[in-house]
């Protein structure tokens, strides 16, 4: 592996990078980086012993650019990860230093390396974060974030591969084969007792005779899933008629769609918040057309939400989820005679 500091004709040598170089910052913190790109490699991570499943050698990745970040696959170790970035940012982020890229572009403090190879610059980072409202140490948060998640996905659709058949296998529940009116009512048992749930067609909202598709969870299992096809993963205040994110009423899910990914690809992101983030997983819904929506708490802040929504859009992940009344697909109904029903459903 040639490192990048190296020109062609010294590969095998050791580099010696000035002692500015973001790289030797980096190395002093994590020990030996193998460099894969100018700015990002893989490390061993700072708390590898508390790993509770075997280490691989591309677990942990480290990169320099935008919020220097170390990140790690495994979870156990989020605290010793959470602190080295810390030093990391705080090493590399107080000295002012400049990389050459092959091409001869200059890549600064700050600034973030693109997937496609472009330089983001930190006063393009700076003017969005004034544009958004956002502390401009958070908007670097984000920008590096997609920038990560898209040179992770490849890994990520490969370490987390869950095909649309293990789904179903590995489903704590059995689901999939029940009929229309169990599938519903057993998502039903999703929703607290007292939430007034939204169910109805796309435009079964916004008049005073659309009252009657906001109803509390015992009404809805009184009635059955023939009212409409979708729901929300919200739910809304009593008395609603209009689904809006004003009108929603503190209960919610966070369901996770993609229009891009295909049922055989989406399960690898279910898994990774699953898996990785931690998201507490609900079910997971064959929507009886190309996609699968999966139904997971949400975020506790609004700070953690802007950092997985700038993650979940570079996966493929459609950011109209963040949209709280977005409608979303009720099993139980039936589309095209085909039923909407849940595939995966927790103990
Ligand atoms: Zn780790």
């Amino acid at each position: 592996m040639q490192c990048p500091g190296e020109s062609p004709g010294r590969t095998g040598e050791t580099p010696v990078l000035p002692m500015n170089d973001p790289r030797q910052i980096a190395a002093g913190i994590v020990g030996a980086v193998d460099w894969q790109t100018e700015v990002s490699g893989f490390c061993r991570c700072p708390g590898e012993s508390l790993h509770t499943h075997p280490t691989g050698k591309k677990d942990c990745r480290i990169s320099v650019d935008g919020a220097p970040t170390i990140f790690c696959f495994h979870a156990s170790c989020a605290p010793a990860v959470a602190a080295a970035n810390l030093r990391l940012r705080q090493g590399i982020g107080k000295s002012s230093w400049e990389l050459k890229l092959p091409g001869g572009v200059i890549l600064r403090n700050g600034d973030v390396l693109q997937s496609s190879g472009a330089v983001l610059r930190r006063e393009v980072v700076q003017a969005r974060a004034r544009a958004e409202g956002r502390d401009a140490g958070e908007q670097l948060v984000l920008e590096t974030l997609k920038a990560l998640a898209e040179r992770f996905k490849p890994e990520l659709f490969e370490t987390f591969r869950w095909p649309f058949a293990q789904i179903i296998a590995d489903s704590p529940l059995l689901v999939s084969e029940r009929d229309a009116e169990d599938q519903f009512r057993t998502w039903l048992k999703l929703w607290p007792a007292h939430c007034h749930v939204w169910i109805g067609d796309i435009f079964s909202s916004g008049k005073p005779e659309h009252r009657t598709h906001f109803r509390p969870v015992a009404d809805w299992y009184q009635i059955g899933p023939v009212m409409g096809n979708f729901t929300c993963g919200s739910s809304f205040k009593p008395g609603s008629f209009q689904r809006s994110n004003a009108n929603c009423n503190g209960t919610r899910f966070l369901v996770i769609e993609s229009d891009t990914l295909a049922k055989d690809e989406v399960g690898a992101v279910f898994s990774y918040l699953q898996k990785r983030l931690r998201y507490r997983l609900h079910c997971i819904i064959d929507t009886a057309g190309k996609s699968l929506h999966a139904w997971f708490d949400a975020p506790r802040n609004q700070l953690l939400e802007a950092r997985l929504k700038a993650g979940l859009t570079a996966f493929g992940c459609d950011p109209k989820v963040f949209t709280y009344s977005q409608p979303v697909r009720v099993p139980g109904a039936w589309r095209d005679g085909k039923m909407q029903r849940l595939v995966w459903l927790k103990d």
